[in-house]
């Protein structure tokens, strides 16, 4: 079991322009507990603060004030505990085409993080421990893709690897920051699914960042509400979008389109 604890979390941006300095509080005043097994999603609009409650998990950004601790330990400020807490707490971008490097080919992308962490010992259990990766993120038969670069794989399947990517160095919390909003719609079910299901697999702890109630909801055992920085409610997912407490939160839902009728619609399509 391994849970990630933030306590009090504060980001302000200060930002000069000439004499002007104007400071942004990002994130006022966060606390929540993620642990293993379980999914928490973080909703709100665009600039409310939850890419950088995510970069502050993922120590790409420092919080102002308050603690974020691993299983009680607080994170490393560097050498060898902070890079073991990077391979714990891995992060799937919105793009991947952004997060994976054009001239490598994907078994490289997926190999060093092995590689970093000695998960094996001769070139063939590498080779092995990669395939077997690609399968679980069902991108078969594996020796098509492995050697192809970024380029040659369609949106999806670059975003199964940048799951993949995540998942080698074997962490225990997986952040995902709007994972599905870069891909056509078509394929966007099939990338939460696979992710629902490794996230049960593995029992990973998974802040799942979205815009989008409904699929808060179908993939979340809570959901998160931000709005201008505060997290202004919290509670198990069914509970926020059948009963919200928060003006804000129903605002949200009044303007979202009924949050089941797409699964609704799935279900029927497919009985
Ligand atoms: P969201 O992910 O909900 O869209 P963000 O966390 O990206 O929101 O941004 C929250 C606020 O912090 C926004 O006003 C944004 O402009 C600001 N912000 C984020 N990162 C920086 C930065 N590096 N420098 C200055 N302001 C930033």
């Amino acid at each position: 079991m391994s849970e990630i604890k933030l306590d009090h979390i504060v980001k302000d941006f200060d930002l000069r322009n000439g004499l002007k300095h104007t400071t942004i509080h990002a994130v006022k005043d966060a606390s929540f507990t993620l642990e293993s097994g379980k999914t928490i999603a973080l909703v709100g609009e665009s600039g409310s603060g939850k890419s950088t409650i995510a970069r502050m998990i993922t120590c790409l950004e420092t919080p102002t004030s308050g603690t974020i601790t691993l299983d009680g330990k607080p994170v490393p400020r560097g050498g060898r505990a902070l890079h073991q807490y990077r391979h714990n707490v891995q992060m799937v971008f919105q793009d991947p085409f952004a997060s994976l490097n054009p001239y490598h080919n994907i078994y490289h992308h997926l190999v060093r993080p092995m590689k970093i962490n000695h998960l094996a010992k001769t070139e063939e259990e590498y080779e092995e421990r990669v395939m077997k990766l690609l399968e679980r993120v069902e991108l078969s038969p594996a020796k098509d893709f492995m050697w192809r670069r970024p380029h040659e794989l369609s949106g999806g399947q670059r975003q199964r690897v940048a799951i993949a990517r995540a998942l080698a160095p074997q962490p225990k919390i997986l952040i995902a920051d709007e994972p599905v909003s870069m891909l056509d719609v078509s394929l966007r079910l099939g990338v939460l699914n696979l992710l629902a299901r490794i996230q049960q697999e593995e029992q990973l702890a998974m802040l799942y960042i979205t815009h989008d109630l409904a699929t808060a909801r179908h993939f979340s055992d809570e959901i998160m509400v931000m709005y201008h920085g505060d997290i202004v409610e919290h509670g198990p997912s069914d509970e926020v979008i059948l009963h919200p407490k928060n003006e804000y939160t129903k605002k949200l839902l009044g303007a979202a389109p009924d949050p089941d009728a797409f699964f609704r619609a799935k279900r029927d399509h497919n009985a």
